[in-house]
């Protein structure tokens, strides 16, 4: 190899490391684009998971509802009453003594409306 050729070869090298160079630089930015759409859209898919979730359990209390003829409010008040709560008016939001039962309570949930 005379001093021409290692020259060229040298200058070859040193284009290719260019080129080689750029593709890494231009990966690197992709990778981050990349990155930050994956943020996003895990981000937007855990928004619409909630959303979904959401719209199932109001289906779900919806159906309840329908299937038991009680009204949304009633059911609220039946589970605010079976965590232990009280919800008649003597003793509402304080807690049921060892779940004790309270004729008050079943009748604002299960009494006939006055
Ligand atoms: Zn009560």
């Amino acid at each position: 190899m005379n001093k021409k050729e290692l020259h060229d070869t040298f200058t070859d090298l040193e284009s290719q490391a260019e080129a080689t160079l750029q593709i890494i630089k231009d990966m690197k930015t992709e990778l981050s684009h990349l990155t930050e759409d994956n943020h996003v859209l895990r981000m937007e898919n855990q928004h619409l998971r909630d959303r979904l979730a959401e719209i199932i359990k109001e289906q779900s209390v919806e159906k309840q509802a329908v299937d038991t003829g009680m009204t949304k409010s009633r059911l609220n008040l039946e589970k605010i009453y079976e965590d232990g709560f009280h919800v008649c008016n003597l003793f509402y939001g304080s807690r049921r003594d060892g779940d004790e039962p309270c004729a008050f309570c079943l009748e604002v949930i299960y009494g006939e409306r006055k």
